[in-house]
Parts: structure tokens; C-alpha cells; sequence
């Protein structure tokens, strides 16, 4: 079969590989949908973390079960499925305690234990294996996984009955963000970026104000439509250097900020505004099957407008253009799902 490989930094080639071979309990899937994540612009770029170059791009992936492994009882061929690209160990004592997230053995696509989902086949663990809800299509369920993180994101910074929230970073998951926060009736809604295409998706999204974090002074605009108050919580999903302390200066007296984005590297953040309206300040990190299935429910309820975060579908072939896009901002864009 045929998969998308980054060989170097921003080198994308299409290679033959081994058809992979169902084994046991696992689910063999043939792949319709798969969503370019920003991680996927970092092994791009050959800086992620932990994935390695050779490696096959992609997490994010919706197709139709093509063979099912022995002892598996709950899916069959034909069926439409997403996958939690996400195996916890089950064992640690973050496992123990249900946070499956943080597990410090989990395995991941795109690393010598589980192959990225950039191929024509994808396998993958009965139990990451979901069916996809009735009207939720490919590219929608490709979009599981990174509503997912938002959700886990939301109940981070406890959303549901805020009055005001701000959502730094109107890419991918700050939109999806956007999107819960008005799922679940925020009344003020403010979302920043640095592109002003950005903002007018926010906007359609739902988004009651927009700020251009490049052009205008977010701490004052904020200041100024929340007459002095602040907003009650912040999602950080955007990696600007002073990121931490705009959340913080807009953060309302005992608010909570919730860190999506993956700052790597280390940036300085003022202290005593944390102390000063006793702040709290929270990581986020990917998901539970809990957030999982809740991502599901929320694509079939309609709740998250697909069509306005997924602004551009290409083909296979197309894999190298499509992060080439992203990477140098050729084109506006927000998410790019390829589909086979
Ligand atoms: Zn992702
Ligand atoms: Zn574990």
C-alpha cells in the first residue's frame, strides 16, 4: 500500500510499504479522511518532540473497516469508524487514576509502535476503533480527534456556565473551542489571532468580538468590552512568547487559564498576577475516550460547523502541497483533511 512519509525536513515522498496484516482484536481500516494537525507541521518541519524522521504523517483519520482480527466482536467490514489515536498503558499511576491522557506510556501514530494514518490502510486497536454516528461523514469524523482535544480543553477550563471567555488562537482548536463555548451558551465570546482570515471564521463561528493579536492591544480591548472585569476563563491555543502573560492580564480576579497550545520552549510569564487575583492556570493535554465520545455526540448533534474549521480537502497526492500550504501560508486556510 501507499503511505505519506516526512523522509527530511520538508521532504514529503509517497511510498510503497508492506500491506499491514490484521492481527488479533485489531481492526484493519481502509482510509477515507485524514486530517493534517499541527503536529503533523512539526514532524513536517523535523522538530516534534518525539516522533523521529523516516516517519508517516497523521493521527486524525475517519475511513471504513475493511477486516476485522480475531475476538473482534463489535465492529464488522463496511462499517464507517474513527479512531482515539491514543493507547494508554493501563497500568501507571496515571492510568489508575482514569487520566489515560497523561498516561507516560501511551503509544501514538506516527512512531515505530503504531503506524500514522497517511496511508491507504490504518490499523488500529478494537477498543480505540468508534463507529461513526449516523450523518457524521469522513471528513467530519476526521475531526473527532481534534474536537476532542477541545473538549478535554473546555472541561479544563470549566466553560459550561461561564459568562465571558477568551480563546487565544483562532487556528483549528481554538475555533473548535469557540464553537463548545457557544454549544453551551457563553454569553461574550472573544477570540484572537494573527490573521484576519481567522478571525472572520471565528466570527461566523460565533464569536461575539475579535481581536488581531498583531495589530491591536488585546489587554485593553478585552478591558474594554468586559468594562473592566475580564473574562472568567482563557484558552491558550496560540505559542506567541508572551502568551501567558495576555492571559493572564485578561483573566478575571480568580479565572482559570487552560494551556492547549505546545510551547516547547521557555518563556518568561509574570508571577504576580497569578498570585495578585489568584489565578490558576491549567495544562491540557489531548483527551479521554470520555472527551472522545463527547466529540462524537457533538458532530452528530451538529454542533460544531465542520465546513467553516475544514477549509480545504486535496487529494492523496496532494499530501505535500497541502503542508506546504500550511507551513508558508500560501494559501488562507484552516484545517486541510486529505481523502483517498
Ligand atoms: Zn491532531
Ligand atoms: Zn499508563
Amino acid at each position: 500500500m501507499k503511505a505519506a512519509f516526512v523522509t527530511e525536513p520538508y521532504k514529503v515522498a509517497i511510498r510503497d510499504i508492506q500491506d499491514p496484516v490484521v492481527g488479533p482484536g485489531e481492526v484493519l481500516i481502509r482510509v477515507k479522511a485524514t486530517g493534517i494537525c499541527g503536529s503533523d507541521l512539526h514532524l513536517y518541519k523535523g522538530v516534534h518532540a518525539f516522533r523521529k524522521l523516516p516517519a508517516i504523517l497523521g493521527h486524525e483519520v475517519a475511513g471504513e473497516v475493511a477486516e476485522v482480527g480475531s475476538g473482534v466482536t463489535r465492529l464488522k467490514p463496511g462499517q464507517p469508524v474513527t479512531v482515539l489515536p491514543q493507547i494508554s498503558c493501563g497500568q501507571c499511576t496515571a492510568c489508575s487514576k482514569g487520566y489515560f491522557n497523561i498516561c507516560p506510556r501511551k503509544t501514538v501514530p506516527g512512531t515505530p509502535a503504531w503506524q500514522g494514518t497517511f496511508a491507504e490502510y490504518f490499523i488500529a486497536r478494537e477498543e480505540a476503533v468508534y463507529p461513526l454516528p449516523a450523518g457524521v461523514d469522513y471528513v467530519a469524523g476526521s475531526l473527532a480527534e481534534p474536537l476532542a482535544v477541545a473538549v478535554h480543553a473546555a472541561r479544563r477550563a470549566e466553560l459550561k456556565g461561564r459568562e465571558r471567555v477568551a480563546v487565544l488562537g483562532s487556528g483549528t482548536i481554538g475555533l473548535l473551542v469557540l464553537a463548545l463555548a457557544r454549544h453551551y451558551g457563553v454569553k461574550e465570546i472573544i477570540a484572537t489571532d494573527a490573521y484576519d482570515y481567522n478571525l472572520g471564521v471565528a466570527r461566523k463561528m460565533g464569536a461575539t468580538a475579535t481581536i488581531n493579536a498583531l495589530r491591536e492591544d488585546v489587554a485593553a480591548k478585552v478591558n474594554e468590552i468586559t468594562a473592566g472585569e475580564g473574562v472568567e476563563a482563557v484558552i491558550v491555543a496560540a505559542s506567541a512568547p508572551g502568551i501567558i502573560d495576555q492571559a493572564s492580564t485578561i483573566a478575571a480576579r480568580r479565572g482559570t487559564i487552560a494551556l492547549v497550545a505546545m510551547i516547547s520552549q521557555a518563556i518568561p510569564v509574570m508571577t504576580y498576577t497569578f498570585v495578585y487575583k489568584e489565578l490558576e492556570l491549567k495544562g491540557s493535554q489531548t483527551y479521554t475516550a470520555a472527551d472522545f465520545e463527547a466529540a462524537l455526540k457533538l458532530l452528530a448533534a451538529g454542533a460544531v460547523p465542520v465546513g467553516e474549521v475544514v477549509t480545504k480537502t486535496v487529494g492523496f497526492e496532494d499530501t505535500a502541497r497541502a503542508l506546504e500550504i500550511l507551513d508558508k501560508r500560501l494559501e488562507e486556510a484552516v484545517k486541510i483533511v486529505v481523502t483517498l
